[in-house]
């Protein structure tokens, strides 16, 4: 009586103080109750699983590789630009001007979005595959497609952007 059920050995170190679905604090809440603001049951074994801590580990590896290729081919792309434009203006002084030099800050501002996308899988990679995982069958946490295709596509432009720097 009284006897909690045995869990498995990372349950006992990660608490689940908020819920997944929507945030609402479970502090003083039985382990086994539904979250009282939207009525979710809560996978306590699942969101605390080693099988979620594998793949919330392989997003956050995705997104800072994702990321850092994002970030280098703005730095890249914004200063091969001015270098090429300046280098233009010194054969035709006065035909490049400002709003060149803003288009190129509009181009490279493009990167915000995947850059922002990624930040925020990666601030919120457990509550994401948790939720995909509980609508699973197999009930299977997984690395997200949308991680794979944003930071790939980024890394492959930019091993192609290093490619096309060689001689
Ligand atoms: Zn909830």
């Amino acid at each position: 009586m009284g006897a909690t059920p045995p869990s498995r050995l990372p349950s006992a170190f990660i608490r689940v103080s908020r819920c997944p679905i929507c945030r609402y604090s479970l502090k003083d809440l039985a382990p086994d109750a539904p979250c009282p603001e939207c009525g979710q049951d809560i996978d306590r074994d699942l969101f605390t699983s080693p099988e979620i801590q594998d793949a919330v580990t392989q997003t956050r590896a995705w997104c800072t590789l994702g990321i850092a290729a994002w970030a280098l081919i703005a730095i890249a792309y914004w200063g091969m630009s001015t270098a090429m434009l300046s280098v233009l203006n010194s054969y035709y002084p006065g035909v490049y001007g400002a709003n060149h030099y803003a288009g190129v800050w509009c181009r490279t501002a493009i990167v915000i979005a995947p850059i922002a996308l990624s930040c925020s899988w990666h601030r919120h990679a457990r509550r994401i595959i948790y939720r995909h995982a509980s609508r699973r069958a197999d009930r299977k946490p997984t690395l997200p497609k949308r991680v794979i295709a944003i930071n790939g596509l980024g890394m492959g432009l930019f091993l192609l952007g290093c490619l096309r720097l060689l001689p």
